[in-house]
């Protein structure tokens, strides 16, 4: 395996952030503009050749490994890929089931379409509940596996990728995305470690906002400035375990994180 895997996560790339993906205030940090996401991917792209499909993995040799992921299935996607696939570069979309077919979110026509074109499409749960890891065991499993068996239905294939709805998640998270059959799971942890647990694959992700500056985007696409990222995330993880209960009232004041 790659000695360092470099993982983006992205939400929607469009000018009119009213036209694609979820409607909240929390969402608002992750809209980027298109020449914005196209300057981000300029300065990724200094330092890769390409982008890999998680799910040719593992792979030999030392070199540092670019996956490029997109959360929610918003109907920017169809945008997105056109963009990737212009610089022959692969696309991970992970898919809010619930959300297929409505306005501002991708149809099963272009969710084919996507996939025809080379992209990987992934599960990103049924209902994208705020607080994944806040589910019962078996919720958990009702979520990964209804959004899974919709994915495959459209696509006619086995769907064996997906990511954290919101990027809370536990030890249960990862167990119940295996016992369902998803082989890679996408965290929102920023690091680039990969690490194997109940047999998936689990990867840590980075996730520019709009507002972060194209030197961070370049740190990161060296595997550096993880350590920022991973003691905000960490002051981030000690207000949902130890101050929950104003947590929650963020989260519903927000309408829930990404
Ligand atoms: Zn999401």
């Amino acid at each position: 395996m790659s000695s360092k895997t470099i993982s983006f996560l992205y939400h929607e790339v469009t000018d009119n952030p009213e036209s694609s993906g979820f409607q909240r205030t929390g969402a608002l940090p992750y809209q980027h503009k298109v020449s914005h996401f196209k300057s981000d991917l300029k300065l990724i792209l200094k330092h890769f050749n390409s982008s890999e499909d998680v799910t040719t993995f593992p792979k030999t040799g030392n070199k540092t490994t670019l996956i490029l992921t997109f959360d929610d299935g918003g109907v920017s996607a169809v945008d997105i890929a056109e963009i990737l696939e212009n610089k022959k570069l692969v696309g991970h979309f992970f898919v809010t089931t619930s959300m297929i077919g409505k306005p501002t979110f991708l149809n099963a026509e272009q969710i084919r379409g996507i996939r025809k074109n080379g992209h990987i499409i992934g599960a990103h749960s049924h209902n994208h509940p705020s607080i994944f890891r806040d589910l019962s065991y078996c919720e958990k499993i009702n979520e990964w596996r209804q959004c899974k068996e919709i994915l495959e239905k459209i696509l006619n294939e086995e769907v064996t990728t997906a990511s954290v709805p919101g990027g809370d998640m536990d030890l249960d998270t990862i167990r119940s995305a295996g016992e369902v059959g998803i082989k890679f799971l996408f965290t929102s942890e920023p690091n680039f470690t990969v690490y194997k647990k109940f047999g998936v694959l689990v990867l840590g992700r980075v996730c520019p906002k709009n507002t972060t500056s194209p030197s961070e985007i370049s740190r990161w696409a060296i595997g550096k400035g993880f350590i920022r990222a991973r003691l905000f995330r960490a002051a981030k993880e000690f207000i949902r375990v130890r101050l929950k209960f104003f947590y929650k009232i963020y989260v519903k004041k927000n309408d829930a994180p990404l």
